[in-house]
């Protein structure tokens, strides 16, 4: 597996020690209140598990699985696949990413779930693709910027490949012809 990662771009010890720095951040923020997270799927599942370990303050968790890609390459249509089974009204909400790349999706997200009436709406994403953005989105909480370049590892697939890398590696050509 290892022999189809070009470079690797964000080693295990790097994302261990931000993890524990972005939970440190926001149990300071949300100090004394619960916090509802909603891990969006399947990406964020080693993220969130990482970094809920680490949060301090009360949690609530939920999932959320939206899709706009195939491959390497965005649709552009985000759908939603399966939806929270708990109620977020009045709650103190953080979305969990594994990486915001166009936006689309967490502008969908966002949108979607702000007509739920939420305390506070806010984003903590992983990875952050700056240098691809098509619609302008508000994360408070970013773990990485990265390049413009497709990135598996830590919970990132390649069609369904490579989440359990425990680093962000980029893949090299001849495993994305390989599908
Ligand atoms: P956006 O809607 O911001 O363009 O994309 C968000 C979603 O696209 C992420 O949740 C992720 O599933 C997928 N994505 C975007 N960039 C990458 C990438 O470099 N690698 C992988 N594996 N998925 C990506």
């Amino acid at each position: 597996m290892d022999k189809d990662i070009k470079e690797i771009l964000v080693s295990r010890e790097q994302i261990d020690a931000r993890v524990k720095e972005l939970a440190a951040e926001i149990s300071r923020d949300y100090k004394g209140k619960c916090v509802f997270f909603i891990g969006v799927l399947k990406g964020c599942f080693l993220f969130l598990s990482d970094l809920l370990k680490e949060v301090k303050v009360e949690t609530n968790v939920d999932f959320m699985m939206v899709s706009s890609y195939s491959g390497t390459q965005s649709s552009g249509v985000v759908r939603t696949l399966l939806d929270l089974k708990q109620s977020i009204e009045g709650k103190h909400v953080i979305i969990v990413e594994d990486i915001v790349d166009s936006g689309l999706t967490m502008n969908y997200m966002l949108k979607n779930l702000a007509t739920r009436n939420p305390k506070s709406l806010e984003i903590c994403t992983l990875l952050n693709k700056p240098s691809c953005r098509k619609i302008k989105v508000p994360i408070k909480y970013a773990g990485f910027e990265i390049p413009e370049k497709f990135v598996v590892g830590y919970g990132l697939d390649y069609n369904e490949l490579y989440r359990n890398l425990p680093y962000i590696g980029v893949l090299k050509e001849s495993a994305i012809n390989k599908g």
